[in-house]
């Protein structure tokens, strides 16, 4: 089973995914726990280039996010769900589509097709989209921003909603969850999701 989570930055994305790790990992399950971009070692050397690297084009940015999804798809988590693992991943396509599809005008159906060529169609089984008012994300966030998170609160505004839009046409594959309550509440939403969804 494939689970990813998505939202804008400062949702939350990674504590959940830490939380649902040791639920499945209580229940007996093989988890691997992952992300995007830098999932892997040449994903991370990608990752550190498309944050802290030169500028580059938008264009650019999407295949860098595409390149790195390919190679962690191909070398991590399809060997992974192979051997019957739960794979986790904080972010995966819909982060592309939202970002560099929406926000940064690229066209959803072109991002979205890229990431089904670079992955071979991957979709994930379930979507958590921890959703959450940008200004309130930005609030959350500690440390030194990185390149993307210099964007603007508009730019912000666009991803979410471009990530509902996305949730509300896929209503079979996402969960919705309000981001600002608490991290246990939320969880016990995403176990009661996808407890029916797991191997026996
Ligand atoms: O969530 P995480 O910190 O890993 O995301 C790293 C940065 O990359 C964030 O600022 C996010 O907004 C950005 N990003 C992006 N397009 C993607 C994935 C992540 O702009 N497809
Ligand atoms: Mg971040």
């Amino acid at each position: 089973r494939l689970v990813s989570l998505e939202g804008g930055d400062g949702a939350g994305k990674t504590t959940q995914r830490d939380l649902l790790g040791a639920w499945l990992t209580d229940l007996g399950h093989e988890v691997v726990l992952t992300r995007e971009p830098g999932g892997t070692a040449l994903g991370q050397v990608l990752r550190d280039a498309v944050l802290h690297g030169e500028d580059v084009d938008p264009r650019t940015e999407a295949l860098l996010y595409a390149t790195d999804r390919a190679h962690h798809v191909h070398s991590l988590v399809r060997p992974a769900l192979a051997r019957g693992a739960v794979v986790v991943t904080d972010r995966y396509l819909d982060s592309s589509v939202a970002y560099q599809g929406a926000a940064r005008s690229l066209g959803d159906e072109e991002i979205r097709d890229l990431s089904l060529w670079a992955t071979r169609g991957l979709l994930p089984d379930l979507t958590v989209l921890l959703d959450l008012d940008p200004a309130i994300a930005a609030a959350r966030r500690t440390g030194a921003p990185d390149r993307l998170e210099r964007e603007s609160l508009d730019f912000h505004a666009r991803v979410r909603e471009h990530f509902l839009a996305l949730a509300a046409a896929e209503p079979d594959r996402f969960l919705v969850l309000d981001a600002a309550a608490a991290p246990q509440e939320i969880h016990a939403a995403v176990r009661a999701r996808l407890a029916p969804l797991l191997p026996a």
